[in-house]
């Protein structure tokens, strides 16, 4: 992609649409980034809530003109160019979301060409600019949250297909130390015959399920404590393991929420490392795993928000015009 080049007075938005809040921001960079965090409700409320934001932003500076806006959204989405419905969100669980047209609708509100892509992929692109991918040309970025996604960067593009890529969904198999009727969370890919999808027996919907409470709330005075953080650590090293043996990533992110579980990250790295077997000659000691599988970099210090989606969001308005 090629960057363009700003002009004093251009500005960018940029938007994480998040199955639980929106994350709004009118910017060019991490330094210089307004935000607005908004509850997703309805399609119709949120986007409204949207346009009022971008829209008042422009009222408050009219020295400053929004040259465009980037969208890093959940899906599935519709990112087919030639396709009647591209910036659509299409067949997604969330209930009254399935097939809005999250692109068109603010596109024709506020008046600016939208680039649309998938969190994650917007997650990936933002760590490239400005964090930890910074240089890399093949990268993962997975978010480990209510649900599993997984997107990122492939020989300097990003990750598109027959559709995009849909990481959460690899099957793996249940482990040993699984209650071993566990259907998993996945209202698609139920847990049948010893396997799962990955969101389905790794996911915090998944952790909900299995342990009566979520991730967040498994503390060490809990009796499943030690069990449960284990067994998720399990299940995400196997998910990483695959990617790694399939796209051969030169770094794989993990963000989201249950990554903030304090040292989660270190037992993935080790578990990854054996599960690997020495095999990867390029990943021949744990200090290279400790650089290999990371946390993102653009997170808000105070409030422990992540800005990687948002960011991204803000890239892909910027190269937009240039694709
Ligand atoms: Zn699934």
């Amino acid at each position: 992609m090629v960057r363009l080049q700003k002009s004093p007075n251009e500005i960018y938005s940029g938007i994480e649409a998040g199955g639980t809040k929106f994350i709004c921001a009118v910017g060019t960079n991490p330094q210089d980034l307004i935000i607005k965090r908004i509850e997703t409700t309805t399609p119709q409320k949120t986007i409204e809530e949207v346009i009022k934001f971008f829209k008042s932003y422009t009222n408050i500076d009219a020295k400053k003109r929004i040259a465009s806006l980037g969208i890093a959204s959940f899906g599935p989405l519709d990112l087919n160019k030639k396709s009647p419905k591209h910036g659509y969100i299409t067949k997604t669980p969330k209930p009254g979301w399935s097939n809005v047209n999250l692109a068109g609708k603010l596109s024709d509100a506020l008046g600016i060409p939208v680039a649309i892509d998938t969190d994650v992929n917007g997650a990936a692109l933002g760590e490239q600019e400005w964090g930890v991918a910074k240089g890399l040309d093949t990268f993962i970025y997975i978010t480990l949250g209510t649900g599993i996604g997984g997107g990122g960067v492939i020989n300097g593009g990003l990750m598109h297909g027959l559709v995009h890529p849909e990481m959460g969904h690899i099957r793996i198999p249940l482990d040993k130390d699984d209650i071993q009727d566990f259907k998993g969370s996945c209202r698609f890919h139920k847990c049948v015959a010893g396997y799962g999808c990955w969101e389905g027996l790794a996911s915090g919907k998944a952790m909900q399920l299995r342990w009566g409470k979520p991730p967040e709330k498994i503390l060490k005075n809990d009796k499943d404590y030690h069990r449960a953080w284990e067994l998720e650590a399990n299940y995400i090293a196997l998910g990483v393991y695959n990617l790694i043996c399939t796209l051969s990533p030169q770094r794989i992110i993990l963000g989201g929420g249950i990554m903030g579980h304090p040292g989660l990250l270190e037992k993935v790295q080790g578990k990854v490392e054996k599960l690997l077997g020495g095999y990867i000659s390029a990943l021949d000691s744990p200090v290279k795993f400790r650089r290999y599988i990371v946390r993102p970099a653009l997170v808000n210090k105070k409030s422990d928000v992540a800005l990687s989606g948002v960011l991204g969001a803000i890239v892909l308005a910027k190269c937009m015009r240039n694709d």
